[in-house]
């Protein structure tokens, strides 16, 4: 067998369904690539790309964070919103970003409202690194 049966989930739905070569994806204790017949493990992700490998051409898409299920033959990917490189609309990731720098700048670290906005800008600044791929 040298396919994987992928997948990434949202509570909105399927964002990503289909055999790939390879899924790598950066979990917090690093970078993994994952073949066919990795061992099984679950482990958390940082808001960051997914590169779909095929045959012949790769794909990208945007997670926020969430959990990678790794068995055999497939690997799921639990995600609060994701989106495929060719669905990220860049002018709205752009606004994004540039809001949250705009709040962050009236910030201090230690304000509770300090890491949802970082995370903001993580996730703006993700999208717009997927859509450039
Ligand atoms: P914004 O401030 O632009 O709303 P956000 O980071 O607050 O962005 P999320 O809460 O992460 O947005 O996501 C809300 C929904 O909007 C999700 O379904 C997500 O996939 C989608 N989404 C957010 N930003 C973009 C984008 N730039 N392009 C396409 N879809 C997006």
């Amino acid at each position: 067998m040298n396919t994987l049966f992928a997948s990434i989930v949202t509570p909105n739905g399927k964002v990503y369904e289909g055999d790939v070569h390879m899924v790598s994806v950066r979990a917090t204790s690093g970078d993994m690539g994952i073949l066919p017949n990795h061992m099984p493990l679950v482990a958390p992700l940082k808001i960051s790309a997914v590169k779909l490998k095929h045959l012949e051409s790769d794909e990208y898409v945007a997670v926020s964070g969430g959990f990678v299920e790794i068995r055999r033959d497939s690997v799921t990917i639990l995600t609060e919103s994701a989106e495929r490189k060719v669905d990220i609309d860049v002018a709205r990731a752009e606004r994004a970003k540039a809001e949250a720098e705009a709040k962050l700048a009236s910030l201090t670290e230690d304000s509770p409202e300090y890491k949802a906005v970082l995370n903001d800008l993580k996730r703006a600044e993700n999208r717009l690194h997927v859509a450039s791929l």
